[in-house]
């Protein structure tokens, strides 16, 4: 029956994941990290040898590390459909790295930040939050009672603001319930308002195919940012992509070697970006990771991507849904794409036992607190600001939070079934449970 369904999707579940050949464990936690395809340490193990500094020196070492880095930058853009002419594709260390340079190099636009308005929302990562505060006033777009992002509000927070509205930055989906935000809506709505977007695209990338469209286009993503090591390559290595005509206005974030042309006591010459806002020796090796990633992943399609991994998630939601003290935090309704993400608690079990027996005796790793999305988590929770307090002055206690488990395109239905057994036993043997763990 397994092999049906992944054949109906069109998966081969020998999809080639190196972790397969040295373990049986079963990973549910995609979304923190995926492992790297079989492609992807090959190509690392083939160009590691060669690896030498980029655009420095003629030596033959340079010139194919050169080479390699900048042809990353075109199958970047063709897989996202970033504006070939107009748009610029930066490397940065990750997702965090990306939207902090995006907010210091907006910052430097304005003389008064804190009449500029950020426009994010009750459901980011706190990497689409944090780095916002300090710098511009940020206002946060309200969710419904089942966490889904409100259009209805960031239309009349844009209504509100007018044009002190810097920027609307969103998750493309969330990193706890899987929501997929409608990007190009949204992006229609902010240029009509005269503002630009960013697309936090660290959950919607590996799973989704993204069309960020021509520039020209109403519907354009202006700047979108992800992680490599969310798509099956390691971690140090992420993008962030807008307009070139953006970046050639602006100071770099970091300066240094790599991002000027000529630098005299009276004068800096920048280079001309990406490399302007590149400083530094680069982290080649990711380049190749990353690009190798991105061609098995076009290979595979996208797709089928998405429809194996949200058929193991409407799987598993439907069997979840029939065990009995499962509180679950997600929703599916018809017409709205998710990825393949389910935040879910066993009633009166910490979330943070569930996950230590799930990983300690069934061999499934899953992540549960709070998943850097605080604010998210909390209104999922229904924690009150007393309630937060509470726990804030008494560290001892165990904080709430979830449970998460998260699909890559390589996990199958039987993994899940393993999964709600596991699961079945824990809800059975609850009492068993707390006392064995209670005093560890
Ligand atoms: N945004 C979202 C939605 C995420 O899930 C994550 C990673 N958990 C990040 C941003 C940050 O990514 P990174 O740690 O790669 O910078």
């Amino acid at each position: 029956q397994t092999e049906l369904r992944n054949l109906v999707v069109g998966i081969d579940t020998e999809v080639p994941i190196a972790e397969h050949k040295f373990t049986t464990a079963v990973n549910f936690d995609n979304a923190a990290s995926t492992p790297p395809f079989l492609a992807v340490m090959q190509e690392i193990n083939n160009f590691a040898p060669w690896y030498a500094s980029v655009h420095r020196g003629t030596g033959y070492k340079s010139i194919l590390s050169t080479q390699i880095f900048e042809g990353g930058r075109q199958a970047i853009k063709d897989f996202v459909k970033a504006d070939q002419e107009k748009d610029v594709v930066i490397y940065t260390k990750n997702t965090t790295e990306s939207i902090n340079m995006l907010a210091y190099l907006l910052c430097a636009d304005v003389p008064d930040h804190k009449d500029q308005v950020i426009l994010t929302t009750w459901m980011e990562h706190l990497a689409n939050d944090l780095p916002w505060r300090s710098k511009f006033t940020v206002d946060y777009v309200d969710i419904d009672n089942y966490g889904r992002l409100c259009l209805d509000d960031l239309e009349s927070k844009l209504q509100k603001y007018r044009h002190r509205v810097k920027l609307v930055t969103v998750t493309g989906a969330s990193n706890i319930t899987g929501y997929v935000n409608p990007i190009h809506e949204i992006a229609k709505l902010a240029h009509q308002y005269g503002t630009k977007v960013l697309i936090d695209g660290a959950q919607l990338v590996p799973h989704i195919a993204v069309d960020m469209k021509p520039i020209e286009s109403p519907e354009h993503i202006d700047f979108l940012v992800f992680s490599a090591h969310k798509m099956y390559a390691p971690f140090g290595i992420g993008v962030l992509i807008g307009p070139r005509e953006f970046f050639d206005r602006r100071e770099p974030v970091y300066k240094g070697g790599g991002d000027v042309k000529l630098a005299t006591h009276q004068n800096i010459f920048w280079e001309d970006p990406p490399a302007k806002d590149e400083a530094g020796s680069p982290n080649v090796i990711g380049v190749v990771a990353l690009t190798a990633a991105i061609k098995t992943l076009t290979s595979i399609g996208l797709e089928r991507i998405e429809a194996h991994e949200i058929s193991l998630a409407d799987y598993a939601l439907e069997r979840l849904k029939h065990l009995p003290d499962i509180e679950i935090y997600t929703h599916s309704q018809r017409g709205k794409r998710k990825v393949g993400i389910i935040p879910f608690n066993i009633r009166g079990v910490h979330h943070e036992l569930t996950a230590k027996i799930l990983s300690g005796e069934d061999g499934i790793a899953v992540r549960n607190g709070l998943f850097c999305a605080h604010l998210y988590a909390q209104r999922l929770l229904n924690l009150t600001p007393e309630c937060l307090d509470y726990y804030s002055n008494n560290p001892d206690i165990p904080f709430p939070g979830l449970v998460r488990a998260s699909f890559g395109l390589y996990n199958n239905f039987l993994e899940v079934d393993r999964f709600i057994m596991a699961l079945q036993k824990i809800i059975a043997n609850k009492s068993i449970y707390i006392a064995k763990y209670s005093d560890s």
